[in-house]
């Protein structure tokens, strides 16, 4: 692929040879230096490998076929030696269950020889296919039905690395009937059906050289950097990854002076140090900025293929938490860590490319061009349309209902935004009257070229959660912590399905250009209601999106529902991504896992309200109390003393009887045996009474001294980085 080769032409093999430099050496080296050297990319496997074993891995990795066994102990074998030349012992396939994180097993190079020692081995076989116990890890009743064996299964488009001391091989991971039981493969399979349903297009467009069509994707990536010391104090961010209680502090981001500001020394540092690591293992950090909110910050990748940059951007992740301990820091990746304050997303930055460079969102220049662009761009249209309560779903975590809809993060509404140019280039095209552009004229597909489309003019709308913006489109409501791949799978596969009923129209037409006339019309009309250019954080679009029909939902278990719709559950399965069992058992992942992490939520609120803050409270209640008696035994009188001791003993009283009651709807929600009302549960009865138990907390959090309270502040947690 174009854009990944121009990434691997950047190693130069200056640090083949073992362990020669440490990471502090290469702190200040030129990036180009060290770009992927520690990545079986390319440019490794083009000099390690017989030239016969490059060419038909190159063709394996660019035209997603089967591998050829017979190659792979080739590969396994120069893999070993360059990884063992890393510094690598072990090897491990890595994969991404439904945990949402990733899943690795380390096995060690070595073999026994008959005289008592080892030697270093990998086979292809071990390469290819590994056996892993799939009982331990959330497979939503496909267990039940299947066997518990689960394989893992080299996926060669993904470049194994070396980080740790271990050679990582990208896996994906299937049960034995071959069920996915993980977020890569149902990617690699909507990677496949877009691909195929895009060329039967360009074909008709007399493309004819293209083999494959790549989504791309570049995510940017937000999180927040603490100080280590005083997350270790927090229970509720070791725990839950969020602050659980927290008076809003004096300062916030009111003043807006976080936003691009001058990066302070430790977290400069860590920057750096993150940089650096990422690039040795050739994932291409670009842009890092300060964001809105005190101590929160961006990191932003170079597009590459969906595929890899699911695995970059949860190497990311890992990495982003790793390097923050080294530099005494904590990463809090969560959604919300702080109420009050904006919280974290992921913007999912998405577009097609052709195997030779075309980005197919690029609007052109002739005629020709443009109709091929209005064709994919009325494809997305109608596809977000069709199927928005889909992708709602690929964004739905009890984490992120903290954050859609609350101002600061689009709403829970899906719409997409073209701008003020495209949208009046549509409507002429459905009207057939003028556009009322600069150059007034009438918009003929295939005949007349559309006015340029200024790129900056597109980019200004940061409400939308779907914007079209100049040659991609930005997907902005994904959560901070998620894998990227369900977005893209979702994406990927409706806009395959969409595709390929525009290519069965086309394909029989008997006038191509007013055939593909007669699709972006009726398209536009059909589903213009998804277009929104406003602001989609005001109280109007919501209403306004009601009278259009558009789904608004607004939390995670409604969410989860929609994968119960005929229509969803019909599209995976016609272009080959989710077949029903697996989509049922990922109904029943999501919800469990939604009730697990709102009662680890609950139990830790418990927890610290019973050890930590009521004794805190209670401890100043004493002081109080004994205030009292020493002035009443003095003859003194103090309404601030009296009146202070009556308020605190009110809310300890409170606070005992909202933690009380927390722990009873706890208890309730988690002996609800059905998985849907389990949740419902969590969500109508926890919820609102961890609100109870963070209010009252909060409040006496205001009056206990500062020396009595035991827990950091906001205040500590976001300026004393
Ligand atoms: P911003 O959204 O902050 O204005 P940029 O426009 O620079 O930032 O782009 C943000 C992200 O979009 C980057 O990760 C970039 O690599 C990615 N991007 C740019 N072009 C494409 C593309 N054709 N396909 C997918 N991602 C892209
Ligand atoms: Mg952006």
């Amino acid at each position: 692929m174009v854009f990944r080769g121009s990434l691997a032409v950047m190693h130069l093999f200056l640090f083949s040879h073992k362990g020669a430099y440490t990471m502090e050496d290469e702190k200040d080296m030129c990036p180009a230096s060290i770009f992927g050297s520690n990545v079986f990319n390319d440019s490794v496997m083009k000099t390690r490998l017989p030239k016969v074993t490059y060419k038909s891995l190159k063709k394996t990795i660019e035209q997603g076929l089967p591998i050829d066994p017979s190659i792979a102990d080739v590969v396994a074998n120069a893999m070993k030696d360059w990884a063992i030349e890393k510094g690598a012992t072990h090897f491990t396939h890595w994969f991404q269950p439904m945990t949402g994180i990733t899943a690795e097993k380390h096995d060690a190079f070595i073999s026994p020889t008959n005289d008592g020692k080892v030697i270093m081995e990998f086979s292809g076989k071990e390469l290819i296919k590994g056996e892993s116990d799939a009982s331990s890890f959330p497979s939503g009743g496909l267990r039940a039905t299947f066997e518990a064996r689960g394989y893992t299964a080299w996926d060669c488009t993904s470049p194994a690395f070396v980080k740790d001391g271990t050679l990582y091989i990208p896996t994906v991971f299937i049960s034995y009937t071959g069920e996915a039981l993980d977020k890569k493969a149902p990617l690699l399979r909507s990677a496949e059906a877009l691909s195929n349903a895009a060329l039967r297009i360009l074909k008709l467009f007399g493309n004819t050289s293209a083999n494959h069509v790549t989504a791309t994707v570049g995510p940017e990536q937000e999180y927040f950097l603490v100080d280590r010391g005083l997350y270790n104090k927090r229970l509720d961010l070791m725990l839950a990854g969020r602050t659980l209680f927290g008076a809003k502090p004096p300062k916030g981001q009111e003043l807006d002076d976080q936003y691009y500001a001058r990066l302070r020394m430790r977290v400069s540092e860590f920057m750096h140090d993150l940089d650096y690591e990422l690039w040795r293992l050739g994932i291409s950090a670009k842009t890092k900025h300060n964001e809105v909110a005190p101590a929160q910050h961006e990191l932003a990748l170079i597009f590459d293929s969906a595929n890899v940059a699911t695995d970059h951007n949860q190497v990311v992740m890992e990495t982003m938490r790793r390097i923050a301990k080294k530099h005494g820091l904590a990463c809090l990746l969560h959604e919300k860590p702080f109420d009050g304050v904006n919280g974290s997303g992921k913007h999912i930055n998405w577009s097609l490319s052709t195997d030779e460079g075309q980005n197919l969102f690029d609007p052109g220049k002739t005629p020709r061009q443009n109709a091929q662009f209005l064709l994919f761009l009325s494809a997305v249209i109608a596809a977000v349309d069709d199927y928005a309560d889909l992708l709602r779903m690929t964004v739905a975590s009890a984490g992120n209902d903290h954050r859609l809809g609350a101002n600061e993060a689009p709403p829970a509404i899906i719409s997409i935004f073209v701008g003020e140019e495209l949208s009046a280039i549509l409507e002429s095209i459905e009207t057939g009257k003028p556009y009322e552009g600069i150059e007034r004229k009438t918009i003929d597909i295939g005949v007349t070229s559309l006015p340029n489309l200024p790129k900056d003019s597109t980019d200004r709308n940061r409400t939308s959660p779907f914007a079209f913006t100049g040659n991609k489109f930005e997907f902005r409501m994904a959560g901070s912590s998620q894998s990227v791949a369900s977005p893209c799978y979702i994406l990927n596969a409706t806009v395959a399905d969409t595709l390929s009923r525009f290519a069965d129209r086309l394909e029989k037409a008997d006038d191509f250009m007013s055939e593909v006339r007669a699709i972006v019309k009726e398209t536009i009309k059909k589903h213009k209601r998804i277009i929104f250019n406003g602001n989609n954080y005001s109280e109007e679009w919501v209403a306004e999106a009601a009278r259009r029909g558009l789904p608004n939902i607004t939390n995670t278990v409604d969410a989860i529902e929609v994968l119960k719709e005929p229509k969803n559950i019909d599209v995976l399965a016609r272009t080959g991504v989710m077949s029903k069992a697996e989509l049922d058992s990922r109904y029943e992942i999501h919800l469990e896992n939604y009730s697990k992490i709102i009662n680890i939520e609950a139990l830790t609120m418990i927890q610290m309200a019973n050890r930590e803050l009521i004794p805190a409270a209670l401890t100043f209640l004493n002081q109080l109390a004994a205030l009292n008696a020493n002035l009443k035994s003095a003859g003194a009188k103090s309404k601030a003393a009296s009146d202070l001791l009556t308020k605190v003993s009110g809310l300890v009283d409170d606070f005992e009887a909202y933690t009380i009651a927390l722990k009873d709807a706890v208890e309730a929600a988690s002996a609800i045996d059905n998985p849907k009302e389990s949740a419902v549960a969590y969500r109508d009865k926890v919820i609102p009474a961890m609100a109870n138990v963070r209010a009252v907390a909060d409040e006496l959090e205001m009056l206990v001294p500062e020396n009595i309270w035991p827990i950091p502040t906001y205040a500590d947690l976001l300026f004393r980085v």
